[in-house]
């Protein structure tokens, strides 16, 4: 009887085109904690004041969130990326990791050394901000510095349009592109990997079936369970970093 961690060794050398989700999970293990659950950055603000109507229509909101996104920013600036991140670049080098599909927004797939051209990043980035109105982007840090300089609400110094960090807000619309490319990658994908995502946030959690309904196999590392853990051939309810850790040390046992 294989562990599973052997099968899903085994699933990786078996295919041909893998695609990997991953969620918070993966990041928490890198300290950044994950703004749903207690504790995180979210008890200490009110959900009302976040969402991306308030942000348009209250300066006030805007005040308020750029201060939350600033609790979130710096920490998750200082993270470093895991063993599950080196493991997923390290996938990749050997034509085993496709494409990402990340709901993090902490730039630590691109860190740990996985191809920028192959992470889709749904849920948008903390290192960007961009301006609602003519489209610009800065980096993140650049805009920082304004903030650090007293600013509480930065505009654009091209056309005065709000800047807001290039992340995706609740009530804000899914990035159309990223969003079908996803799913292309999930359809057309021979073995799907969820990695530390609960998958209750959608779009992305419609990901894992659009891939089962088009063939491919489905792997879960998750440390809780999933609405979606009956459709996986593989269940695995571990910590990201200590899977791909052992995951890669039987691949290339087996090279
Ligand atoms: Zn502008």
């Amino acid at each position: 009887m294989k562990t599973e961690i052997e099968q899903l060794a085994k699933q990786i050398l078996n295919s041909r085109r893998i695609v990997v989700l991953t969620g918070a999970g993966i990041s928490t293990e890198s300290g950044i904690s994950d703004f749903r659950s207690p504790g995180g950055v979210w008890d200490r603000y009110d959900p009302n004041d976040l969402n991306f109507q308030s942000f348009l229509s209250s300066e006030r909101s805007r005040k308020i969130y750029w201060k939350f996104h600033r609790d979130f920013y710096l920490p998750m600036k200082q993270s470093e990326p895991n063993d599950a991140h080196y493991g997923l670049a390290e996938l990749e080098s050997m034509g085993k990791c496709h494409h990402i599909i990340t709901q993090n927004v902490d730039n630590l797939h691109q860190r740990a050394g996985s191809s920028p051209e192959k992470i889709i990043e749904l849920h948008g980035t903390a290192f960007k901000v961009g301006c609602l109105e003519c489209g610009v982007q800065f980096d993140r840090d650049e805009i920082e510095k304004r903030l650090d300089n007293g600013e509480e609400v930065p505009r654009c110094p091209y056309c005065e349009g709000l800047l807001k960090p290039a992340t995706i807000s609740f009530g804000q619309a899914m990035p159309e592109a990223e969003t079908r490319k996803s799913f292309d990658m999930a359809r057309v994908c021979d073995l799907f990997i969820v990695l530390g995502s609960s998958l209750v946030v959608y779009p992305a959690a419609s990901l894992p079936l659009e891939a089962v309904n088009n063939g491919a196999r489905l792997a879960i590392i998750n440390l809780t369970s999933t609405p979606y853990d009956d459709n996986a051939d593989i269940l695995i309810r571990k910590k990201c970093g200590e899977v791909m850790r052992s995951v890669l040390e039987l691949l290339k046992s087996k090279n």
